[in-house]
């Protein structure tokens, strides 16, 4: 076991978000050193700050802070809890807890971790977990980049302690798993081990690869629940920069664990995958960026795959019925003028006819079009203001107010005052008629 004495004011102040943090972490170490019990930091924060040091990189604040307690969680939060305001939000079945702090005013979320030992008894499926002492504790985790810790309280306190060279492998740039069935246990971890190679530039260990090959011949990837490996396949979008996407995906793709988790993927659609969701920034919510990228990531000659990731039924069918009614119009597609394409688009819900535009490149400029502006387009008239001016009321209104909005896409009308003289137009019109 090496330990190294670290400066841990500088290790605070690099790491918190906010210095208010400093004495509600003062007063968690008085109660755990009072209560002789262990706290200490472990995984992000201290792998991004000692990355920090060691390359003078610039390293974003992280954006959780894992405090994790060899000892009794609850009671210690309880006690913690009566001095500082502040709730528990969330206990898990993992002995883990998330606290919502209120300091001066300002509200914190900080996940504490009881310090465990973890069992996997079938293969790719969730462990048992059991309290226990700080060095299973380390030993559980994934790379051993993520399994340094700074002690915060005795016997440790401000000390680093490495079990697993990970500090080495920090300096070397490694990605290396803890014991060879690593990934067999839990394939999850191969995709964050990409997500950790590409985000910080480093190469993958002899290790990654046999652990891999372990994990092949078990077939865990296959056994890997679809919201499980879903989920994971999302942390490639929300928790890495947009820039990394497409090596995130072209690595998946290269260590073949699309096709051993028994998901048909595209390559081919990475590219227009990727142009897609950069362009639709700030149009889409979260939740729906993320269905379209898995929906895009598919084959679309196998969309039966999207079974895999845990899709219901009946999205899976929507998605099937609109891909073909734009495969009925594709043939055509440059024939068709702009109305008649607005029309098939209207008729599909946005979410599947966004990943349309990844499967078919040919409508992808029309269908951007039509997302950012065209379908936005509405008369300034109202159905009531056309009455006014003399329209019968039923179904003339719709079909004008309908004509209106085709004449002002098409560039023909542009302002009220062009929809009136449209709308006047079609009145004289009829009575000549
Ligand atoms: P990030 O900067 O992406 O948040 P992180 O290392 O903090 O990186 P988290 O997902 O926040 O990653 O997890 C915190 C720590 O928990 C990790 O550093 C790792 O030690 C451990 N951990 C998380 N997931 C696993 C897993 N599937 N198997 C083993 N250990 C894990
Ligand atoms: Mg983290």
């Amino acid at each position: 076991m090496k330990k190294t004495k670290i400066d841990l004011e500088d290790f605070l102040k690099t790491i918190l978000p906010d210095q208010k943090l400093l004495k509600f972490l003062s007063l968690a170490r008085d109660i755990s050193k009072k209560r002789r019990e262990f706290l200490y930091f472990a995984g992000g924060v201290v792998r991004d700050y000692l990355l920090k040091r060691l390359y003078k990189k610039r390293i974003p604040k992280p954006k959780d802070l894992d405090l994790v307690l060899q000892g009794n969680l609850k009671s210690f939060l309880k006690e913690l809890l009566e001095k500082v305001k502040g709730q528990i939000l969330f206990e898990s079945q993992f002995l883990t807890y998330k606290v919502k702090i209120n300091l001066n005013g300002k509200e914190f979320l900080i996940d504490f971790i009881t310090a465990r030992k973890e069992i996997y008894e079938d293969i790719a499926k969730l462990p048992k977990v059991f309290a226990s002492h700080f060095e299973d504790d380390i030993l559980r985790r994934d790379f051993t980049i993520n399994a340094l810790i700074i002690g915060l309280s005795p016997p440790y306190e401000g000390v680093l302690i490495d079990l697993v060279e990970g500090e080495e492998d920090l300096k070397k740039g490694l990605i290396k798993p803890l014991y060879l069935n690593s990934f067999v246990d839990d394939p999850t971890r191969i995709f964050r081990g990409i997500r950790y190679k590409i985000r910080f530039g480093f190469n993958f260990s002899e290790d990654f690869f046999l652990a891999l090959k372990k994990c092949f011949e078990k077939s865990a990837l296959k056994k890997l629940s679809g919201t499980r490996l879903a989920n994971e396949l999302k942390l490639y979008l929300t928790k890495e920069p947009e820039k990394n996407l497409k090596n995130l995906l072209m690595t998946t793709y290269e260590l073949n664990l699309f096709e051993e988790a028994e998901l048909k993927i595209n390559k081919k659609n990475f590219n227009s995958l990727i142009s897609l969701l950069k362009e639709l920034k700030g149009e889409i919510s979260e939740r729906e960026k993320e269905k379209i990228f898995l929906f895009g990531l598919v084959d679309s000659r196998f969309l039966e795959s999207l079974y895999r990731l845990g899709f219901p039924d009946s999205e899976i069918k929507e998605l099937i019925k609109y891909k073909k009614l734009i495969e009925e119009n594709l043939s055509n597609w440059e024939k068709l003028s702009l109305w008649e394409k607005i029309k098939i688009f209207e008729k599909i819900p946005s979410i599947y006819l966004l990943t349309l535009g990844i499967y078919f490149p040919k409508i992808k400029k029309d269908l951007i079009k039509f997302f950012k502006e065209y379908r936005k387009v509405k008369p300034e008239l109202t159905g009531e203001e056309l009455i006014k001016l003399g329209v019968k009321e039923g179904k003339e209104i719709g079909a004008l107010l309908e004509l209106i909005r085709k004449e002002k896409i098409e560039g023909k009308i542009k302002n009220e005052e062009d929809e009136k003289n449209l709308v006047i137009q079609f009145l004289l019109n009829k009575s000549k008629n």
